[in-house]
């Protein structure tokens, strides 16, 4: 961990010392696809208030410090003298139909959250940009369509799930996936390279948005990083 990550994690209070041990990197989500077990936490690469309003410090101290940290616990418990002990995450993920449920749940747990956070930041008041901005024009209309159209697929996913816009074969779409399945598993009906993903579990925002989740779609709008948006398009 450098020194700025460290300060961060510092700053967001709230860690336990079995938690930062854990901080021995920092990475993105590129990096994690590589990772073996024991499967480690990113540290945020920002603070835990850093979302608000958009998104509460006590959502996002819970979201990380304990519901993602559960699912790497969980992942690498289950893989734990299985198979999958070896296989990085991008091999567990691509072939999560293989894979027994906790594995796949909590794969796609760990690899979810980590890209999450990074597609996050705190709020700039900017949108998208050169390439990114004429992907969406060209493949939604205008920027409004596609948020209308991403917001659609995010309020629409019944129960807990993720919606995301992703590339594929030089195009962009939006769909979303059940539970901490992602678009880069063998059993995804969307299939693709994420390149923006929304949690839309309730852990994600009940406890400033309650039943309203559609108040935090919208708010999620002031708080996306389309900086890292337009380097995973580039990666795509
Ligand atoms: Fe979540």
């Amino acid at each position: 961990m450098n020194r700025t990550d460290f300060l961060r994690t510092l700053a967001g209070g709230a860690l336990t010392a079995g938690a930062l041990a854990n901080h021995t990197f920092a990475g993105n989500s590129g990096t994690i696809l590589v990772e073996t077990a024991p499967f480690k936490q990113n540290p945020l690469p920002y603070d835990f208030a850093a979302l608000e309003p958009s998104i509460d410090k006590m959502t996002m101290e819970i979201h990380y410090g304990k519901h993602h940290a559960a699912y790497v616990k969980n992942l690498n418990d289950a893989v734990k003298g299985t198979e999958f002990e070896k296989k990085s995450l991008e091999e567990i993920i691509k072939s999560a139909g293989k894979a027994p449920a906790a594995i796949r749940n909590n794969g796609g747990g760990h690899w979810n959250h980590t890209f999450f956070w990074e597609v996050m930041g705190p709020k700039k008041g900017n949108g998208p940009t050169g390439a990114v901005s004429d992907a969406i024009n060209a493949q939604f209309g205008s920027l409004d369509k596609f948020k209308e159209e991403f917001g659609k697929a995010a309020t629409t996913r019944f129960g807990s799930g993720w919606a995301w816009l992703v590339a594929k074969g030089g195009k962009l779409s939006v769909g979303s996936t059940p539970n901490q399945d992602n678009p880069l598993m063998d059993v995804s009906e969307l299939k693709g390279t994420p390149i923006l993903g929304l949690d839309v579990w309730e852990h994600a925002y009940y406890l400033h948005y309650q039943n309203k989740r559609p108040d935090y779609i919208k708010a999620f709008w002031d708080v996306v990083n389309w900086e890292k948006v337009a380097k995973n398009m580039k990666k795509a």
